[in-house]
């Protein structure tokens, strides 16, 4: 396969969904929230940093999370989700990539996000080594309609630009 072009930026597009089921931890971009469901899933399910994993892997035309760490794999259950986001973040710098910025929608009728956008902004941007400027979170209702009325999922899209470079 042909290599990507390292001399223009490059963006990548991720999507995650999780169940949301009581008892589980709450956890969301890479940190918990104080609620009573939590997303289900191999590892802690933080569709967040599942979604911005796929985002950074798709710009650098690399494989995707579930090839990389695949949930057959004993070693990643229950696992704290950053470690996607650290490999990512290797395997990107390691095709010549550096972040531009990251941004994402978490839509959901679980969790309230607006409460907790500025700690998962720091958050986030501790884990992809940026600005906190330089990532961004937006929480959306679904307004009542579709299979994720009334709490009982979490979607999350993350859009990421690569610029050539360290
Ligand atoms: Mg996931």
């Amino acid at each position: 396969m042909d290599q990507p072009n390292r001399t223009g930026p490059r963006i990548g597009l991720g999507f995650d969904l999780h169940r949301l089921e009581e008892g589980r931890p709450c956890r969301l971009g890479g940190i918990t929230l104080d609620h009573p469901t939590g997303p289900a899933g191999h590892s802690d399910g933080d569709a967040v940093l599942h979604a911005i994993t796929d985002a950074l892997l798709g710009a650098a035309g690399l494989d995707d999370i579930g090839t990389l760490f695949p949930d057959t794999d004993a070693a990643h259950k229950n696992k704290d989700s950053a470690v996607f986001i650290e490999a990512a973040v290797q395997a990107i710098q390691k095709e010549g990539y550096r972040i531009g910025n990251v941004d994402i929608v978490i839509a959901t009728e679980g969790p309230r996000i607006a409460p907790h956008r500025a700690a998962m902004r720091e958050r986030l941007a501790e884990l992809l080594g940026i600005q906190s400027n330089a990532v961004n979170v937006k929480g959306k209702t679904l307004e009542g309609m579709g299979a994720l009325a009334g709490g009982t999922g979490v979607a999350v899209q993350a859009i990421a630009m690569l610029m050539p470079g360290r």
